[in-house]
């Protein structure tokens, strides 16, 4: 029997499988992709790169690691983002803890010895003590159930599997449907690529420039000569990041209507998702949150030529509340002779026809089409296994009316099973890589107790998981982030159940891991079998 499973090999499974074979446990990795990096082995669609910037969304662990590794821009592309973490992989020789080209089918707990028997596709099970899911937040790809798909004559492409080989769509008429942080990054390069962009968009987007530059060599040096206080300043921010553009934060109403546009302007010139953080409580009051919308909106009137075109183009739900998006020339390419934008928000997709997709009477013409269409995201991936806890309940049952864990990292009846960046935890609304890593690192501290301490299971209890569930609702609903439908809620896959999962806030919450662990495991009940 190993001491661990752990499935996934993104920035989360690499780094627990690290921590774990430092404790000197012995783990065997399962990874569906035929090699590491998880979103950025998976997102090679043209434009993708991170969204933090690239000297924060990267590993801390390793100082002399943050000190060799020199980023490029102030986003990195995907494909410098997956050749780190296949350095990083080599670096720590971890590639050889995984087999990849395997997917992860099922697991079952055995309530007599304390461990889990977990079965793969290949027809293999292997049991472990712990089973560690960093099976990623966003690594199940969301296609809806349009009619007529099958029929279509041309090729689909999802942005979360797009084509490692790339694709030439130089004589191509692409159709993208979906305007997330895919199809945003994906549609000003493919407006480039294709002989005709066909871009369907059923809600308007919030995006903000990204102001995506090179790095110049003195800002490098100047975090690298204080990385370890950069990264301690980063992780006390709400979200893990964004340190060089915090700011004495007032509300938008203390402030007059002209302070107000030149703070919103300041920070439109800067770029990026900070530029939510112009007003305390611009994702508290609806009132502030309408200033910096009115503002985006008033943008894209300025960039988009086409009043009509920019009235389309114009969101009117809440600012924030969908994860707000950054880009590179996105409301510049609706003046495009070779873009065209329909809406399907008032009249939905019909069907998919052979030629094309149809709206209303109307058949667009592609020959390519391109669903940019998101994820199942937070839970779809672990509810896709057939994961069994005691008395052989399914999660799925468990889970029914949304998940229920004790910190995103535990759930209850499910022993010695742990959820990386899980539901329930800051995860989606931080820094990733820093929520990955204070997660990880918790994972391996209560793995090392409990093998100290001779006990072999440890289990989040029914009343720590109710009291949980209660305080990330209770802390998400001060905020207007369940104002509208997103994949937060889980509101973009038909049928699934409607909670906000990720919890705001990371440094409460990393506190509150630490009280838990100095109250003895509070929360938790910890056994030993026999
Ligand atoms: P992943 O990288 O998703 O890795 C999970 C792995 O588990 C996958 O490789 C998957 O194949 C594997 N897996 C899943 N199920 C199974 C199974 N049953 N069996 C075997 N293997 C399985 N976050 C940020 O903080 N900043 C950003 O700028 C940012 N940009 C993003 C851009 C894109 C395009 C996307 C999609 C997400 C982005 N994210 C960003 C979120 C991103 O997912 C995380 O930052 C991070 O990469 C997640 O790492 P992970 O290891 O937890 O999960
Ligand atoms: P997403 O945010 O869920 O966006 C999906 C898009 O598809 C939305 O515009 C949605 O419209 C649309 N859509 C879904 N079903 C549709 C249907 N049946 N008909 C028409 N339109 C439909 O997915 P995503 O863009 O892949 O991003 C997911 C998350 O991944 C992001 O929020 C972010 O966390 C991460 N990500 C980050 C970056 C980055 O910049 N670093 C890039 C990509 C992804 P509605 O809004 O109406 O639902």
């Amino acid at each position: 029997m190993k001491d661990a499973v752990v499935v996934g090999a993104g920035f989360a499974g690499l780094y627990m499988v690290h921590n774990l074979r430092s404790l000197g446990c012995t783990v065997q990795g399962f990874e569906a992709g035929a090699n590491v990096g998880g979103t950025w082995y998976w997102n090679r669609y043209p434009g993708a790169r991170c969204d933090v910037e690239s000297m924060e969304y990267s590993y801390q662990f390793d100082a002399d690691l943050q000190q060799e590794w020199t980023w490029t821009e102030r986003y990195a592309p995907q494909p410098e983002i997956l050749s780190y973490i296949n350095h990083v992989a080599d670096r720590h020789e971890l590639r050889q803890h995984f087999q990849f080209d395997t997917r992860v089918v099922g697991a079952s707990y055995d309530e007599g010895g304390d461990y889990w028997v977990v079965a793969a596709d290949d027809g293999s099970e292997v049991s472990a003590r712990f089973l560690i899911m960093a099976t990623g937040c966003l690594s199940s790809t969301n296609t809806p159930d349009i009619p007529g798909i099958e029929d279509f004559a041309g090729e689909v492409l999802h942005t979360g599997r797009w084509p490692h080989e790339g694709i030439d769509l130089t004589q191509r008429r692409v159709g993208i449907i979906g305007t997330g942080s895919s199809g945003v990054q994906a549609i000003p390069v493919l407006a480039e690529q294709s002989a005709h962009l066909t871009v369907f968009q059923r809600t308007a987007q919030y995006t903000i420039p990204a102001r995506n530059r090179g790095l110049e060599a003195d800002e490098i040096e100047a975090v690298k000569s204080s990385y370890p206080e950069f990264r301690a300043g980063n992780n006390a921010m709400p979200g893990a990041y964004g340190l060089p553009y915090q700011a004495e934060r007032v509300s938008a109403f203390d402030l007059t209507p002209e302070e107000r546009v030149e703070e919103l302007e300041r920070r439109w010139q800067v770029g990026g998702t900070t530029f939510m953080w112009a007003f305390s409580d611009a994702i508290v009051d609806p009132a502030a949150n309408e200033v910096v919308a009115e503002f985006v909106r008033g943008k894209i009137h300025e960039v988009v030529s086409d009043p009509e075109t920019a009235d389309l183009l114009s969101p009117h739900h809440v600012i924030g509340c969908k994860r707000i998006v950054i880009d590179t020339n996105y409301f510049e390419t609706f003046n495009r002779d070779d873009v065209s934008l329909v809406d399907v928000g008032t009249t939905p997709i019909a069907e998919i026809t052979a030629t094309g997709v149809r709206v209303g009477g109307l058949v667009h013409e592609v020959d390519t089409l391109v669903f940019a269409t998101g994820f199942d995201a937070m839970t779809g991936t672990i509810l896709r296994m057939d994961l069994r806890g005691r008395g052989g309940r399914p999660l799925t049952d468990s889970w029914a009316a949304g998940p229920r864990t004790y910190l995103g990292l535990s759930v209850p009846e499910f022993p010695n099973l742990f959820t990386i960046s899980g539901p329930g935890s800051p995860s989606v609304l931080t820094n990733m890589v820093a929520s990955i890593e204070q997660h990880v690192e918790w994972i391996a501290d209560c793995i090392d107790h409990l093998r100290s301490h001779g006990l072999t299971s440890i289990e989040a209890t029914p009343e720590a998981a109710d009291a949980w569930v209660d305080h990330v609702n209770a802390v998400a609903d001060q905020t207007l982030y369940p104002s509208c439908n997103s994949w937060y809620l889980g509101a973009n896959v038909p049928g699934k159940t409607r909670v906000f999962m990720p919890l705001p806030g990371f440094p409460p919450y990393v506190k509150k891991c630490e009280q838990v662990v100095a109250n003895g495991y509070d929360g938790f009940q910890l056994g030993a079998v026999g």
